[in-house]
């Protein structure tokens, strides 16, 4: 099963790319967690996008490309994946499609989760309040002004994105709105049918 998880910061993607990836025994490929992890290493990928992360704007392709590139290379990728955070540009959403054609294979579905403004600027206060009260960190970009920022430019990068995968006939749509199990019936159903 090859699966990109779309929608917007605070959609649920990491929580729906999660259960699915219990559903479906393949890997989880979460750009963001990547991304994270390399800043905490302070390795060099580390170091070239810790400031653009903090900002809340996106990594150049050219870097995504290379570092989703390398990563469905590996073994436990055979049978697929869930990318979570990754294509975010009809560039990177293009660069996908060509390595997986290289392959022979294709995405069986892009979702998208659709979830409106208010509930997402809700959720993210309550992962920041749950990080607070588990004693964890909260992540840098998970303050209000970065939220913004992040939400903008997904607005501004999402309409292209999704026409790309409604043309390819790959899109999925589902309501991200409802609780969580709802949520990945829905989408399990539509993939399904
Ligand atoms: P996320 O955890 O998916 O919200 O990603 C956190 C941050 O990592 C984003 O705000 C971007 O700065 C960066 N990032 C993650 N995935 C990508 C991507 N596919 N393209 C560009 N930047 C990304």
């Amino acid at each position: 099963m090859r699966l990109v998880v779309l929608g917007p910061p605070g959609a649920g993607k990491g929580t729906q790319a999660r259960r699915l990836v219990e559903r479906y025994g393949v890997p989880q490929l979460s750009t963001g967690e990547m991304l994270r992890a390399a800043v905490a290493d302070g390795t060099e990928l580390g170091r070239a996008v810790k400031a653009i992360m903090d900002r809340g704007e996106l990594v150049p392709d050219e870097v995504m490309n290379q570092m989703v590139s390398d990563r469905i290379d590996r073994e436990d990728c055979r049978n697929g994946f869930i990318l979570d955070g990754y294509p975010r540009t009809v560039e990177q959403a293009t660069a996908l499609t060509d390595m997986l054609d290289r392959k022979g294979t294709k995405l069986d579905g892009a979702i998208d989760l659709k979830v409106d403004r208010a509930m997402l600027i809700e959720r993210i206060a309550k992962r920041v309040a749950d990080t607070l009260a588990a004693g964890g960190t909260v992540r840098s970009d998970d303050n209000p002004e970065t939220f913004a920022r992040r939400l903008e430019e997904y607005g501004q990068t999402a309409a292209p994105l999704l026409d790309y995968y409604r043309h390819r006939g790959e899109l999925v749509q589902v309501d991200g709105m409802q609780g969580m199990e709802a949520v990945t019936r829905n989408i399990a159903n539509l993939l399904s049918g």
